[in-house]
């Protein structure tokens, strides 16, 4: 959201997270509509004061994102913000895909990332940054399943990927779907280590996990301080054994706090600053070294978020 930036520039960031997102009117949970900018600068101020320094904001323009918001949160925090193009799944992304086509959906998503951000039609009703681009694109599957919508977006993504040089970063249902997305990815010809498989740690089998690390991609262990899904220790224990397989540097980590009650602003004790506050201790007791440590919460991101424009695969 600051402009272009040296990978160096990016320290501790939250591989897939939320800071901003104004749902559609039939997301009905208002405890899902995190669009009051003064409760997200708040946040984000409470994150930079515990050394965090970016996040990949996942929110899409299916799902309300407004990235002159993030602009501002940006500016007014200091921390870098990440935005996404893409699509969520179909239940939020169809109203926007159905009945577009490959090449339509294509060009306005290679703009955002080369051009600059821009509603994705005329009669969305949303603002877009100037001088703001995307830098990460999203591609979404359900449970267990791909639309036809859905596997549009993966077409899309493909596409833009080889254009741009932008990352692909995917939302999987409840961890489900990854081998076979990363199935239709390869067969793109994207490569593996150009690509994100989210919320892994919503289906915690470590040989699952093992075999979605063996193709080469980056997994994201992304609901961090969820305990109502699985408690932060497997989640630490899943990370340790991933490392003590080799794995060490294809993972990222982040919360996904896309409600109002995850966040510190509105009670939460922690809320972004969860995984600056414990998970470096916690890592090092599940026997990380500090190296290691690094690699998932800094050097990880930095790969997996530098454009190689130049070397397309
Ligand atoms: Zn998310």
């Amino acid at each position: 959201m600051l402009g272009d930036i040296a990978p160096e520039q990016l320290g501790l960031t939250l591989g897939h997270d939320h800071i901003f997102a104004a749902p559609p009117s039939d997301v009905a949970d208002t405890d899902l509509r995190i669009n009051d900018e003064v409760a997200s600068i708040a946040e984000m101020q409470a994150f930079a004061a515990v050394g965090g320094s970016a996040m990949i904001e996942m929110t899409t323009v299916d799902y309300g994102r407004d990235t002159s918001a993030l602009q501002r949160i940006s500016r007014a925090t200091g921390v870098h913000l990440i935005a996404a193009t893409g699509f969520n799944k179909g239940k939020f992304a169809d109203r926007l895909t159905e009945g577009r086509s490959v090449e339509a959906i294509a060009s306005w998503m290679i703009a955002e990332v080369l051009d600059g951000v821009q509603p994705f039609s005329s009669d969305q009703p949303v603002w877009e940054a100037s001088n703001a681009k995307a830098g990460v694109i999203k591609a979404s599957s359900s449970l267990n399943a791909l639309s036809r919508n859905e596997r549009k977006v993966f077409d899309v993504a493909i596409q833009a990927h080889h254009v741009t040089g932008a990352p692909i970063s995917t939302h999987t249902e409840k961890g489900t779907w990854a081998l076979e997305q990363i199935g239709l990815l390869l067969e793109g010809g994207v490569s593996p280590a150009r690509v994100l498989i989210g919320h892994l740690d919503l289906k915690p089998d470590l040989a699952y996990l093992l075999e979605v690390a063996s193709t080469g991609v980056y997994l994201g262990l992304d609901q961090f301080a969820k305990t109502k899904y699985l408690p932060d220790e497997t989640r630490v224990y899943l990370v340790a054994k991933l490392v003590e397989a080799g794995y060490g540097r294809q993972i990222l980590i982040g919360g996904d706090l896309a409600r109002r009650s995850y966040w510190k602003y509105y009670g939460d004790p922690f809320g972004s600053t969860f995984i600056p506050l414990r998970i470096p201790e916690m890592l090092a007791q599940a026997g990380l070294t500090a190296a290691q440590i690094n690699d998932i919460l800094v050097q990880n991101p930095r790969s997996f978020l530098a454009f190689c424009t130049d070397q397309p695969e």
